[in-house]
């Protein structure tokens, strides 16, 4: 997975690739879809959503540009999967879930594998987390059809929002937006994607 479907496609951030290889996706996905973990496609997880594509993680996780003393939010819980190679690589980790039971087995998940600096919350992450902002770095991992002013404004000055945004439920652009000042932001377009719909206020 490491030398072929990563580096192989241009993952060079050697943070990102020392995560990847230390976090066992098998440990993330249902016991009969363990011989499927280290192939570059979602796989199924429970509440009819996805784990993404390990070319999809660690393309997301490069595009944040992350310190190690930075402090992430993660928007999309889902199986974990995420939130453990972002915990691998900076200090504190929170990540927001809508599903109750998708946020409580991802938390019992993480605990089980020893991760101790991600939190997991349960609600609607199109509002952020607001109690522990400003973040260096948001990652939302479902597809929105605008970018969600709550997490414009949760973002560190110099901080990086990775989103995929898109007016189709199902094929969005991968954007990166820079909070360069305090009402100034800069933004990029990275690639195609294809997420699972993000549900919530400012969300779909
Ligand atoms: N990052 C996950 C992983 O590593 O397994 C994959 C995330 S899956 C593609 C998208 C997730 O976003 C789903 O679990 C879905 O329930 C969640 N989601 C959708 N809308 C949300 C919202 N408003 N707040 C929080 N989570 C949301």
């Amino acid at each position: 997975m490491i030398r072929e479907h990563l580096m192989g496609r241009g993952i060079r951030n050697q943070a990102v690739i020392k995560a990847m290889r230390e976090v066992p996706r098998e440990a993330f996905v249902d016991e009969s879809l363990a011989e499927q973990a280290y192939e570059d496609h979602p796989l199924p997880i429970a509440g009819g959503q996805t784990i993404s594509q390990p070319y999809i993680v660690a393309y997301m996780t490069e595009a944040l540009e992350l310190h190690s003393s930075d402090r992430v939010l993660e928007i999309g819980t889902g199986s974990g999967y995420a939130a453990a190679i972002l915990g691998r690589i900076v200090s504190t980790v929170h990540t927001v879930e809508r599903l109750a039971g998708l946020a409580q087995s991802a938390r019992q998940r993480l605990e089980l594998l020893g991760y101790t600096n991600i939190v997991v919350h349960e609600g609607d992450g199109t509002l952020g987390w607001p109690e522990h902002a400003p973040y260096d770095a948001i990652v939302v991992t479902a597809g929105a059809p605008e970018l969600p002013k709550p997490l414009l404004g949760q973002l560190a000055i110099g901080g990086r929002l990775v989103i995929p945004v898109g007016a189709s439920h199902d094929l969005q652009v991968l954007v990166r937006v820079r909070r360069i000042g305090e009402s100034e932001y800069k933004r990029d377009e990275l690639c195609g994607v294809r997420f699972v719909p993000l549900i919530g206020t400012a969300g779909w």
